[in-house]
């Protein structure tokens, strides 16, 4: 028995949410008594053996550098060949663990639970909690399956490290031709990925217009933090779709969340309200985001933002 964390990474590099899920990973192994090992498809810079500080023990890689393109069929026919004696695999909740974690639960007929945010209780069965109806309610959900699967989701696990090395294990598993191939690859606007972020500046119709999205840029950009909006402004084309934050949108849970001119509707805090601080500025002291707020400023953005951006770059 073990535990197998998958490890995602872009650009030659893990990523933060996959440190999360290696912790979750190694922690729920220590409560299991058994080992924990990652599970890496691709290439990166990052030195795997220094990922034995987040309590893993062996790190098992597959080095073919076209698996650095997401291709969730190819990768979760990978992961199925890789799993040998673990029964929990891990994933952290985003892009890729949303894609690749079902179809290795339907490839080995392991019950799966997406977005846990807690570890199991193991005390009797195997039960995870998660969070539902957009962050409002937890469900405890049992597997029972012999192979269990769960997704981390982001920013629900602190990251932990101690000192370690894990040993690096080359697995000769051969990924299939993908179906699909990928002819250009676009880069998104922005200095820091939203999903990864730990501190977003997001804008609403408030600021009147995109000519006016320099005041969330240079904040964003003071606190090297990403861009966010809510769906108005995506859907008036003032900023790119991707930016969309809610429940038809991006769900995030950054350290810090800085709504500039957002209303707070319930569709925009379901996918924000898991943010860990939540600092809210607008005009109309009765806007509803004020009640999920821990700081509130009541203003004109316009006069406040880059009051904001110039006490911060002046610490
Ligand atoms: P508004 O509601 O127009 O609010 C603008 C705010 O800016 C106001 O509170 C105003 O007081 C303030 N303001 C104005 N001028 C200033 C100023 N100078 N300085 C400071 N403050 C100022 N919305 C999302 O965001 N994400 C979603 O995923 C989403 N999904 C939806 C799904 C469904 C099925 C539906 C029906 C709606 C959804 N919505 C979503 C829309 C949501 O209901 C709201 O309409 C939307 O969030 C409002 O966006 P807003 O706060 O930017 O704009």
């Amino acid at each position: 028995m073990s535990v197998l964390i998958f490890i995602d990474h872009a650009d030659g590099h893990i990523k933060k949410a996959a440190f999360e899920a290696l912790t979750y990973g190694a922690d729920l192994a220590r409560q299991l008594g058994v080992q924990a090992g990652g599970l890496l498809l691709g290439t990166v810079s990052d030195d795997l053996a220094a990922l034995g500080k987040y309590g893993i023990t062996t790190v098992h890689q597959v080095n073919n550098e076209a698996l650095n393109q997401l291709d969730a069929q190819v990768q979760a026919k990978l992961v199925a060949q890789a799993v040998g004696d673990a029964t929990v695999l891990v994933f952290a909740h985003n892009q890729t663990g949303k894609a690749v974690a079902p179809r290795v639960s339907a490839l080995l007929k392991a019950g799966l639970v997406t977005g846990a945010v807690a570890l199991p209780d193991t005390s009797n069965g195997f039960v995870v909690k998660k969070s539902v109806f957009s962050g409002k309610a937890f469900a405890n959900i049992a597997i029972s399956s012999a192979v269990k699967i769960i997704t981390l989701n982001p920013n629900s696990y602190s990251i932990k490290t101690a000192e370690g090395t894990a040993a690096v294990n080359q697995l000769s598993l051969t990924p299939d031709v993908p179906k699909v191939t990928v002819t250009a690859v676009n880069k998104v606007s922005g200095e820091v990925p939203l999903t990864e972020a730990e501190i977003v500046v997001s804008g609403g119709r408030g600021l009147k217009g995109p000519e006016n999205w320099k005041l969330v840029e240079d904040l964003a950009h003071t606190l090297h933090a990403a861009t966010a909006c809510s769906r108005p402004v995506a859907d008036s084309h003032w900023r790119p779709h991707h930016e969309h934050v809610g429940q038809t949108g991006i769900q995030i849970a950054p350290n810090l969340y800085i709504a500039i001119g957002i209303s707070g509707a319930i569709q925009h805090l379901a996918g924000v309200n898991r943010s860990k601080v939540i600092v809210v500025i607008n005009k109309d002291p009765e806007a509803p985001f004020f009640k999920a707020a821990d700081y509130g400023i009541v203003g004109d953005a316009f006069e406040v933002v880059p009051q904001l951006t110039e006490a911060i770059k002046a610490i």
